[in-house]
């Protein structure tokens, strides 16, 4: 059993302890009954009051109790499977401003880089014979990228590996290239939503970079048919509970596909320089009560959870995620896409470090599976 320091956790909201176990639970704590008929509830699709979120999140309970009625739910919806995604990077630059983000357009110091089209489709071949079965094409805001290419890309993608689904993650589009995507074969979609609370989003973001309109993006790729991710930071500058509650309730009446979370990290060159990163606990809290409230949900345990613990990706695993997104990106270019500091590219979060991932994931009693991995979430909208 695993019990591991994580010094963040002073930063968080509510307040807990210095510890974080997996793999155990003491059921004799005192309110121990209180978490588990509250957990059984949420897991069959009840709606907790604003008071029942405060205390679900702010985990002053024992949260082994949370992470093991997690790993359960996961386990009944997807086995001991983990999907591996083969993450793309294929553009540094972003006509964005997004205060958290090392490569928004105001650092000039980030280096810039954009893939061709052969520079992906090469990524691809090398993925698909290590086995990825999903690419994802993530990059800033980069207009350089029409809608035809894109589409082109895609198409040719699908084309050449038919077994294999694409997952677009560009931003904010019209809606009318998110149908041309979609139509030239693109499967999914991951767009943050970054924080649901629209007074928090415009804390995050500069003028013109409007809430309405990503939530507009995100109701218009599920309508479009896209298998869709949204997700959100834990721990980013001025969230307390209150934004996570708007994020879980949000997440119970979007139903996304999929979901991101992770740890907020700052950026050496960004505004949100001297804020305290997020913490290892609450983000492994918002994952697991994020697969109670969303069984069939796909959930990455994210490169940033690997970040800021040597095992963060593990226990997130452990927590309910089962998604994991090495990086295929051209090793040549991997440090320039610098969302955050330290981000891990290299070792087992790279996509030649597979092996040695597998090996990870197999000791905590997992497989990663040569799969497409779609979400078994019905498409509502
Ligand atoms: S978060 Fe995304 S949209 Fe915002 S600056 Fe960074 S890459 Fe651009």
């Amino acid at each position: 059993m695993p019990v591991l320091n994580d010094r963040a956790d002073s930063s968080m909201p509510g307040g807990e302890d210095n510890s974080v176990m997996i793999g155990s639970a003491d059921f004799g704590l005192p309110g121990g009954e209180k978490i588990r008929g509250l957990l059984h509830k949420l897991s069959e699709g009840y709606h907790p009051s604003e008071q029942e979120w405060r205390f679900l999140i702010a985990g002053e309970y024992d949260r082994n109790l949370l992470y093991t009625k997690a790993d359960e739910m996961r386990r009944k919806q997807y086995g001991t499977d983990i999907y591996i995604r083969g993450l793309i990077e294929i553009s540094s630059y972003c006509k964005n401003d997004c205060l958290y983000c090392g490569i928004r357009r105001s650092n000039s110091h980030a280096q810039r880089y954009r893939l061709s089209k052969e520079d992906i489709l090469s990524c691809c071949e090398q993925g698909y014979g290590l086995g990825f079965r999903t690419f994802v094409l993530q990059g800033g805001e980069d207009a350089y990228y029409t809608t035809k290419q894109v589409a082109g890309i895609v198409q040719s993608i699908k084309e050449r590996y038919p077994d294999c689904a694409v997952t677009l993650s560009l931003g904010e589009r019209e809606r009318t290239d998110y149908e041309v995507w979609y139509k030239a074969g693109a499967d999914r979609y991951l767009l943050r939503h970054e924080t649901a609370s629209k007074e928090h989003y415009q804390k995050l973001h500069p003028p013109g970079i409007t809430y309405e309109h990503r939530m507009q993006c995100l109701r218009d790729l599920k309508q479009i048919g896209y298998q869709t991710g949204c997700g959100f930071m834990v721990g980013s500058p001025f969230q307390g509970t209150e934004e996570l509650i708007a994020d879980m309730k949000f997440l119970q009446e979007f139903r996304p596909h999929m979901v991101g979370i992770g740890p907020f990290i700052p950026h050496y060159d960004t505004p949100f320089r001297e804020y305290a990163q997020g913490s290892l606990t609450q983000t492994l809290t918002m994952i697991a009560l994020t697969r109670l409230v969303l069984p069939k949900t796909l959930i990455p345990a994210t490169t940033a959870l690997g970040t800021i613990h040597p095992q963060g990706r593990e226990l997130g695993l452990q927590a309910g995620a089962n998604v994991v997104m090495p990086n295929l990106s051209p090793p040549a270019v991997r440090g320039q896409y610098s969302l955050y500091d330290n981000k891990r590219c290299t070792g087992d979060e790279a996509a030649e470090g597979l092996e040695e991932l597998k090996q990870c994931v197999a000791a905590i009693g997992y497989q990663i599976v040569v799969d497409k991995g779609d979400s078994r979430m019905k498409t509502d909208v």
